[in-house]
């Protein structure tokens, strides 16, 4: 068959249908919204909840393999979802990183270092936690979030039982606050069989827990690039993971790698691909799902991914003509109906012969699009 179902309509959604069609394959988007970027784009979207068994039945029964580009899409929908064809990644996979606590343990397991951290599943955790984890620390919930949405940062025992309360004490993760060198970020591809390919690790700056622009190649040595791949690879492996899935690092001021988390799709930080390298991470994600051979992952340009989120739309779009007028910049805009501050819109893509060109040239143009 040639039809490929994806779980989630959000614009990474969206990137793989484009990426699928561009490939010959006919594209199913399961997604509860009527409006989601993928779902305007596919060849069918069903409209469903993720526990609509009918609906999954329905889809399952459509599509040579299932595969997904939202993190918490249910186990349960996933397991459904093999008595009809393959699903890749495995619910199993995808589960260990919907639990903050689960994936840190697991990031142990695969003898790695996430950063410090201590479980708050009830107020009577914090005197054991503060003993553990030096302030300032961070709290986090342990499900659910994403640009930096349920985590506070905490001080004190008592602002830490204050922010436990304010997360409406669901479990937690209270992890220390690192002093950051640097943050990057691994895209890999595992295939069916296990093989693996690394695309190069990318560095990634953020703005208020939002990812802000990504470049590529990271300004960190060799050594450390090797590191962070042949930790991801490892992290990978012990999942036993099929598809695109991402790493997030952090460099500390010490020159130590800790894993910050894992996403088991594609990443935002990963959308350089799209413009600077020979295939993108969503080619790849076909390609995978689909046991194909691997694509090239070689980076042909140096660039700078930026994102541009809500916050830069008024009662209009941004005025896009700095933009268009860079011949080395490229746009993606995601079709999302509402802008919300925070939200992401699209993003654009800067190339140059270097890296510090390309970040000068994104930088112009976007104090630009922060003006009009
Ligand atoms: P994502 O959208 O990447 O899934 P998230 O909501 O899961 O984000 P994290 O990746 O945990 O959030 O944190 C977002 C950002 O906040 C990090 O990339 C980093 O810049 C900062 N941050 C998070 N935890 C720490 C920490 N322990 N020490 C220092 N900075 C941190
Ligand atoms: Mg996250
Ligand atoms: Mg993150």
């Amino acid at each position: 068959g040639s039809t490929i179902g994806m779980l989630g309509g959000g614009q990474l959604g969206r990137m793989f249908t484009i990426a699928a069609r561009n490939l010959g394959y006919k594209v199913i988007v399961l997604e509860p919204d009527p409006l989601s970027p993928a779902g305007q784009l596919a060849d069918q979207h069903l409209c469903a909840a993720y526990d609509d068994e009918q609906a999954l039945q329905q889809f399952g029964e459509q599509c040579a393999v299932v595969t997904t580009e939202f993190e918490n899409i249910p186990a349960k929908t996933l397991e459904f979802l093999t008595q009809f064809c393959p699903v890749r990644p495995a619910a199993a996979a995808v589960q260990v990183t919907q639990d903050r606590l689960v994936e840190k343990e697991f990031i142990r397991s695969c003898g790695l270092s996430p950063a410090a951290f201590a479980p708050i599943r009830q107020l009577a955790d914090i005197p054991k936690a503060c003993t553990q984890i030096n302030f300032p620390a961070i709290l986090k919930t342990a499900r659910l979030g994403y640009d930096g949405k349920g985590q506070i940062l905490v001080n004190s025992p008592a602002e830490l039982e204050l922010a436990f309360q304010q997360l409406n004490a669901v479990d937690c993760v209270l992890e220390q606050r690192i002093e950051l060198e640097k943050e990057v970020s691994v895209i890999l591809a595992r295939s069916v069989t296990g093989a693996m390919q690394c695309f190069p690790v990318a560095e990634n700056l953020h703005r208020n827990g939002i990812l802000h622009q990504t470049l590529a190649p990271a300004r960190i040595s060799a050594e450390l690039a090797e590191q962070a791949k042949q930790a991801a690879q490892s992290l990978a492996t012990k999942l036993e993971f099929v598809g695109v899935m991402a790493v997030e690092f952090f460099v500390t001021c010490q020159g130590e790698l800790l894993v910050n988390e894992l996403a088991p799709r594609t990443h935002n930080s990963g959308h350089y691909t799209l413009d600077a390298c020979i295939s993108s991470q969503f080619e790849q994600q076909v390609r995978m799902v689909c046991a194909l051979p691997f694509a090239d992952t070689r980076l042909h340009t140096p660039v700078v991914m930026t994102n541009l989120l809500g916050d830069l739309w008024g009662s209009s779009q941004p005025v896009w003509d700095e933009l268009l007028a860079s011949p080395n910049s490229k746009l993606h805009l995601y079709g999302k109906h509402a802008a919300r501050a925070g939200r992401k819109m699209g993003h654009f893509c800067t190339l140059a012969p270097d890296l510090q060109s390309a970040l000068a040239e994104a930088n112009r143009i976007f104090a630009r699009l922060q003006q009009v």
